[in-house]
């Protein structure tokens, strides 16, 4: 891939750069952290602006809704609306990030028409109900349980961490429809409607005081067939589709924010004279060259993905090993810089610096992307 802008491609980063100077300018202000219905209402207007300008879904494949685009502008509208300060996905990860595109991937065209352009059109929001009290590194070991009752699977278990639950109008759901077959073999990924009779959802608080998080409870809840993406027990092989988006590419947004934070240190280092600290300089420097590093290794893994039908390989797994222990260091950085003002939470970067710490943790933790790299891409034994 040439990483140099082609002259369309700068014509299509001016295009965008200028559309994003006139559309923030309107945007309303953000809402309050913990408002989560405000957040949902203020992210799906963003993503409702992007679709008006045609730049929603930008690199989703044209029979899935998007634009087809190539890698590279994709990239360049990440790059640039990170610049430009745009919200980023938000409330819409999910659906945008992951469902979506392995709807996108492994649905039939009724299932690709019905759910990707609610996303694409900032309609409808997504969550995640994969982990589970007993089931998170070791996912294959869930147990919600759906029986087949006619022409829809009734579906009885609880889910734990679900982003965004309070707040979606879908779940993408594993559950296990074979108890008898080889854990791998009996799960099957269905489609839940958030609203249907017997969905509950609790909310839990984290350690930063915000309540993203919820518990699902599932009390025979009637799922139609219809909604099970891909073939029953055939969930393990699409989770794996999901996840790949997963840690692949919803990161990629992020790295370019991150490098923006690091101008801002160096400039706050700057003007309260922490920068004649030569170690703090050092590690500012070695940050700056680990993002532009992981900036590159997305290029890679993105042009990767388009060669082998869309699905980002297991490089997803490298970087997102490294992305997250990077930006923990970041943050820490931050703190270094702040001093004492590191414990207020009204601070810019402090409530950063907590998140920062979930980033080893969420989408698979770093034990278990070393397993991967040390399996898939090293080929050494598998451990016991
Ligand atoms: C910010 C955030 C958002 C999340 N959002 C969602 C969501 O929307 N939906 C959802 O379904 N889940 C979500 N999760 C849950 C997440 O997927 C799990 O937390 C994660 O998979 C780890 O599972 P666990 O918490 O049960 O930890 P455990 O699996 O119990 O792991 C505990 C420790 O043991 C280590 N360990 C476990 N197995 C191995 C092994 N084989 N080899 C080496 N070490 C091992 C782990 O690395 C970890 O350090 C989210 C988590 C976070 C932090």
């Amino acid at each position: 891939m040439d990483l140099a802008d082609s002259p369309e491609e700068a014509e299509f980063r001016a295009r965008l750069r200028a559309w994003l100077a006139k559309a923030l300018a309107t945007l309303p202000p953000k809402p309050s952290p913990d408002d989560w219905p405000a957040r949902r209402a203020y992210d799906l207007g963003w993503q409702r602006m992007l679709y008006d300008a045609g730049y929603a879904g930008l690199h989703w494949p044209v029979d899935a809704g998007g634009r087809g685009a190539s890698p590279t502008r994709h990239l360049i509208f990440l790059e640039e609306t990170e610049k430009a300060g745009a919200p980023y996905v938000g409330a819409n990860f999910v659906g945008l990030l992951h469902a979506g595109p392995t709807i996108a991937a492994e649905g039939t065209p009724g299932q690709r028409a019905r759910w990707l352009p609610p996303v694409l059109r900032g309609e409808e929001v997504w969550c995640q109900g994969f982990s589970e009290p007993d089931a998170g590194s070791d996912l294959a070991s869930l147990r919600t349980r759906a029986w087949r009752d006619g022409d829809a699977y009734v579906v009885s278990g609880s889910k734990i961490w679900t982003s965004h639950a309070e707040v979606a109008d879908w779940c993408e759901l594993l559950v296990r429809t074979d108890p008898d077959a080889p854990r791998h073999r009996g799960i099957t990924w269905l489609a839940l409607s958030m609203d249907a009779p017997g969905v509950t959802v609790r909310p839990l608080r984290t350690l930063a005081g915000s309540n993203e998080f919820a518990e699902v409870f599932l009390d025979e809840v009637r799922v139609p067939v219809a909604n099970r993406v891909g073939a029953e027990n055939d969930g393990w092989r699409v989770t794996m589709v999901t996840l790949s988006f997963e840690r692949g590419t919803a990161f990629v947004g992020e790295v370019v924010a991150c490098r923006r934070v690091l101008g801002e240190l160096a400039r706050e280092a700057r003007a309260d004279g922490r920068w004649d600290d030569p170690s703090l300089r050092r590690r500012l420097g070695r940050l700056n060259a680990e993002f532009r590093a992981l900036w590159r290794l997305t290029q890679w893994n993105v042009s990767e993905a388009e060669t082998t039908g869309g699905v980002p390989g297991v490089g997803g797994s490298v970087f997102k090993l490294r992305y997250s222990h990077a930006r923990q260091e970041l943050y820490d950085t931050a703190a270094e810089v702040l001093g004492a003002d590191c414990l207020d939470l009204g601070r810019p970067w402090v409530l950063d610096r907590l998140s920062s710490l979930s980033y080893t943790i969420a989408a698979g933790t770093s034990q278990i992307q070393r397993n991967i790299v040390a399996e898939r891409v090293l080929g050494l034994p598998k451990g016991r």
